[in-house]
Parts: structure tokens; sequence; C-alpha cells
């Protein structure tokens, strides 16, 4: 007791701890789910370190182990999950499990203390995912005991232990007084609250896994079980009493997909087929066995259409820890460079802000390129994405790269250097086929991700034309349409695309502006800009399909229809302006200070009169975008 340090935790931890103890418990299902993912990212965070760091941990198989042990009077119990991951020194435990680090979490704090009823509360659970302190959902105490790899610098790495109850604001670390138990990794012991118990059953922590945490970790899952059967009795043994078999060994494990890997804790010795035909004697025996509960194969490598939609759920929230539904995902395979691949692309229910807030090269985290089943690595060095596709998250799996390839040989080999480009293409047929399959879905794109498709166009010259077909506008006439549909419609003789700009406006408003009138009252069709990126990917493109962009509001606009007129308004226009000499004379007087000029217009059908801007000046919408 003399080695134990006491710590109060970060005010936040506090606050997160009292919402997570006293609100959630409608989903305290979560626990285990929050606390495998832990484990396995402890995990890939040791495979990864090990692949470059010499004399890096031991030879340890890699997985995580569950196991129940209920208390001699059946009313409480603990439960153990152990991994053998990259673990946490003494400093580690108190900076991870003592502080909050997550970025948002002080979003989450907020709501959920005002969030006034427990569903409120359990609704941002989903969107937000509370770690660790999940744990104390179910448990009244929690040791958290952990031993990091050894290595060069640190060959013998003490084990050291976190403990907390859920009832106070503090929590102690101190050496383990076992020793070093664990070879390296992390050993979390939950002693389970009394209405928690339920989750001591081997069939409840089952389902758990299999519903929760099947996706949660690429690492296999054991789960500790014991079953009791029957077994012949040796003629000259005594009948026994029920036993309990020690402590298994870890390779006793079953494999549930596979019967015949069943290899069971039960004495193996040769049964002699007694000579006469007698009837056996029996006895009932407890075996232990670690059955490996996400023994199912990955998703991405099944046949599509036997992947089932709550299976790419759960897949894509513990995969890309994002709580949200995505709006949709495409299961695709192929080859690159020689190598086949198979992967899943998904579409998040929307870009995070934060995505464009990054300067600098955007970090494209959620891509992750797998060998083998195996996590290598999310960056494609100079071959990472354009901007405008970053912030996809898709997982790649290769059959046969090299496990052991470095990341430096690995970005510049040829798979790399395709996988940008099939990224993308795959990528441009989800967004297609939410374009003509779902309606519903391809609003929600459209809201969400309109303006990716028209800062790709700008941005990405090779995607291009793919990508202005993902863009829609709204005219004067229709909503919805492609710019190859304003094309078709166009009126004959038309040589222009007309387009009126007013970031800020409503399409309605722009609708109503003096511009318009005139080409509506001719019936020509007129695009309605909302967004600044409007007219940029306008000015960049300059035509389509061999048609140039007209701002109606410039000088510059051509009728196809006006052949023949033009005499003749030369004349009319001429007698105008002798009448209205006066009126002008005085205008131009009246708002010298504001306009530079008062001219006769046949541009306005029903209006009145109409402030332009100068043929070669910007319009007051790209004034306004060159302000911002
Ligand atoms: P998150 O996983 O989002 O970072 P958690 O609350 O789940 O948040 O975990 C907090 C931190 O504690 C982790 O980031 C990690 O550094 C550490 N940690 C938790 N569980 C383990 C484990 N089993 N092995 C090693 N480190 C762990
Ligand atoms: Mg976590």
């Amino acid at each position: 007791d003399t080695q134990k340090t006491k710590f109060d935790y970060q005010s936040d931890v506090t606050r997160l701890r009292k919402i997570v103890i006293n609100s959630l418990y409608s989903h305290r299902d979560v626990w285990l789910r929050e606390l495998i993912s832990n484990s396995n990212d402890a995990l890939e965070k040791f495979r990864l370190t090990s692949l470059t760091k010499k004399g890096f941990g031991n030879d340890d198989p890699l997985n995580i182990t569950v196991k129940a042990i209920r208390d001699e009077d059946e009313k409480g119990g603990k439960i153990i999950i152990t991994d053998t991951g990259i673990g946490m020194s003494k400093d580690e435990l108190a900076a991870n499990l003592g502080t909050l680090a997550k970025s948002g979490t002080t979003e989450f704090l907020n709501r959920a203390e005002n969030a006034d009823t427990t569903t409120g509360t359990g609704n941002l659970i989903g969107a937000f995912g509370v770690g660790f302190y999940s744990s104390f959902l179910v448990a009244d105490r929690v040791y958290v005991a952990s031993r990091p790899p050894r290595s060069k610098e640190i060959p013998e790495p003490e084990q050291w232990v976190f403990s907390s109850s859920s009832d106070e604001s503090s929590f102690e670390i101190y050496p383990d007084p076992r020793g070093a138990t664990l070879g390296q990794g992390t050993e979390i012991t939950l002693i389970m609250k009394p209405d928690a118990v339920k989750y001591l059953s081997t069939n409840v922590l089952t389902e758990l896994i299999d519903k929760h945490s099947a996706f949660s970790s690429t690492f296999p899952i054991y789960l500790f079980t014991q079953k009791t059967e029957e077994v012949p009795v040796e003629e000259d043994e005594p009948t026994k009493e029920p036993e309990t078999v020690s402590e298994p060994e870890k390779e006793n494990i079953i494999d549930l997909d596979d019967d015949e890997a069943l290899i069971e804790d039960v004495p193996t010795e040769e049964e002699e087929k007694p000579e006469e035909l007698v009837v056996p004697k029996t006895k009932t025996i407890t075996v232990d066995e670690w059955v490996h509960a996400n023994s199912h194969p990955p998703i991405w490598t099944r046949d599509p259409k036997d992947v089932t939609e709550v299976e790419y759920l759960d897949f894509y929230r513990s995969t890309f820890k994002d709580y949200r539904k995505p709006i949709g995902w495409h299961h695709f395979s192929g080859d690159a460079a020689g190598t086949s691949f198979k992967g899943i692309i998904f579409l998040p229910e929307k870009i995070e802000d934060a995505h464009w807030q990054q300067t600098g090269p955007l970090e494209q985290k959620d891509i992750r390129l797998m060998v083998k089943h195996v996590f290598i690595t999310s960056e494609f060095g100079s071959d990472r994405l354009p901007k405008w596709a970053s912030w996809v998250r898709v997982i790649i799996d290769a059959d046969d790269l090299p496990l052991n390839v470095s990341r430096e040989t690995l970005q510049s080999s040829k798979f790399i250097k395709q996988m940008k480009g099939i990224i993308l293409r795959h990528l441009l047929i989800l967004f297609n086929r939410l374009a003509t399959d779902d309606l519903e879905k391809w609003a929600l794109v459209t809201k969400h991700y309109g303006m990716i498709f028209k800062f790709g166009a700008v941005e990405d010259t090779k995607n291009r034309d793919r990508l202005i077909n993902l863009v829609r506008f709204e005219t004067t006439q229709r909503q919805n349409i492609t710019l190859d549909q304003y094309v078709e419609n166009k009126r004959k003789g038309q040589s222009q695309i007309f387009y009126m700009a007013d970031s800020g406006k409503t399409t309605e408003q722009i609708k109503r502006s003096v511009f318009v009138e005139k080409l509506e009252a001719r019936g020509y069709e007129v695009l309605l800009f909302t967004e600044p990126l409007d007219e940029v990917l306008v000015n960049t493109l300059r035509k389509h399909k061999k048609l140039p962009f007209q701002d109606v509001a410039k000088a510059g606009l051509k009728f196809g229809d006006e052949d023949g007129e033009e005499e003749d308004s030369k004349e009319a226009q001429k007698k105008l302006e002798e009448k209205f000499k006066p009126l002008i004379e005085w205008l131009k007087e009246e708002t010298k200070d504001v306009v530079r000029d008062v001219v006769i217009s046949n541009r306005l059908v029903t209006s009145a009169c109409a402030v332009v801007a100068e043929a070669l000046g910007y319009t007051a919408n790209v004034e306004r975008l060159m302000n911002a």
C-alpha cells in the first residue's frame, strides 16, 4: 500500500463518468465493444511499431481474451479482458485513463448535461462513443494491469495497476503486487455491479461479441467457456464427482466455423475398446475451452450478396469509429499491379467541418490499406487522394503484398500508385449508383456533397468530366439538372449557357431578378447560382459542350432569336431615347454619386429599372467573394 499513489481525475473525466454512470443505463451493452476496440487499437499499435523496431516485444500471439468468473456465492463476479498489445507504462496509465484527450468530448459533455431525458443522452452516446469509462456502466470497480512490450531500452518493463471505483473522483496507480504476470499488454478486470451479473453468462457474452463487436477487432477474440460433458469412465477408475479442469492452455481453441478444429481440453488417452459388449459407464466433467468468438471471415472478403445491411453498418461504426449511419457504400474487388484486392467504400453521413479547417496536405486517416486482413497503412505518400476525396472512408485488402514491407517501400510501390485512381473510380461509381437508383439517398448526397463535386471539378482536371456530371443545378425552369441536360434543352440558335449568380440569396429571389426576366419571357432557361463556388466553377470550365457560360447580369448577352429584330430595335431604341431624354438627364443628375450611367434598356420586361455591373467589372457576387 505504501507504493500506491492517488490521483484526482481531470475535471472533464469526472463529468463524463457521471454522465456515463447515471444516464447511459439503457445503452450499457456498449462497454464490451468499447473495451474490445481499445484492445484492438493496442494490438494494432504494437504490430505496426514492431514492424520497424527491432527487439520490440515478445513473440506471444496477438489476441484478446475474455473470461467471466462467478463468485462462489453466485451473486456477483468479475470479467477479465486481456490483450497482448502495446500496453501502458505507469505514466501512460495515468495520462490515458485519467484525462480526456479526445476532440469533441467537451461538446459531448455540454450536450449530454443539457439533455433532459436518458433517451436524449442515449442518442448522444451513439454519436460519440465514451470509450474506457463505459466500463463503469457495469462495474463497481475496475483494475487495469498493464505492461509495455520489452524493448532494447527497457528489457524488463514493470507491470502497473490503475484502479478506480465508480463512485470516486480519484484513481490509484501502483506496481502490480502479483509481479509481471503479463508478457505484454493489458488486463482489465471488472468487478461487476450486482445488477450487471447477466454479463457473467457465456451466452450473453457470445451474443454481445457477435452483435456488437464482431468487427471491433481484426485480431482473434477468445471467449472462455465451460461445458459439462459426459465422458466414458475407465474400467479401473473410480467414478468421480464432476471436476473442473484447471486453467486451460490457449492452444485449446475451438474455431466455431470449423468442426474439425475441435480440440478439447479433455483427457486424450487412447480409449481401449472393451472386448465384450458392456454398457460403458460415464461421468460428467466440466470442460474448459477458449472459443474463437469472432471467427467469421471479414465482411469485405465475403460475397456482397451475403452481407446484411446491419453487418455493413456495424463494420463501419467499429472500423471508422463513426457512430452515424453512412449514406451509402460500395463493395468491390479488382486487381492492381498484379495483386488482387477487395474493398469497401463508405460515404459518411457528412464531411466534418474540421476536415476543411486543416491546412497543408490533408490527413487521409480513414483509408485503411490492409494486406491479408492486417492493417498496414493509411498513408499513400505522394499518391494521396486529392482534397475533394480525402475524407472518404475505405478499406482495401490486398491478397499478396509482402506483409513486412516497410511503409516507405509500400508508398512507392506500383500497387499504391494505382490505388488512388481505383479508389476514386469506385467512389464515382458509388455516387452515380446513388444518383440513378436511390432518389432519397441522392437528395442527401446533393445536400452534403454537392459542394464536393464542384470543388473536385475545379481541382481535379483528370476526373473533371465525371465530377461535372454529378453537379446538379436549379434553373428558372427545373430543379436538379446537369449541365448536359441544360444543353439538351437549349433553344434554337442559343449559343450561350445563361446563369445568374447571387450568393446568399435563395433561388426564388434570384428568379425574381430583373436580369432573368427578359430571358424567361423569351423562354430561355437560366442557371441560378447561390454559392460563390458556382461562379468559380464556371470560370474554370468556361464552356460546356462548346457553349460558353454567360452571366446574364453582365454585358455580352446574346439571344439566339434576335435576327432581323436588330434594325427595328435600333430604330425603336433611338425613339425611346428621344422621348425619355428629360427623365434620363434628371436621373443622371440625381444619382451621379452612386451610378456611372443611366441608359434606356431593352433587358427589362416588367421591372421599371435595374442596377447592373459594368461589362468588364465584377458582378456584385464576385465582389463579395473577393472580399471573403
Ligand atoms: P479512445 O479509444 O477513443 O482513445 P478510450 O477512452 O477508449 O478513448 O481510451 C483512452 C486511451 O487509453 C486510449 O487512447 C489508449 O491510449 C488507452 N488505452 C485504453 N485501453 C487500452 C489497452 N487495452 N491497451 C493500451 N492502451 C489502452
Ligand atoms: Mg476507445
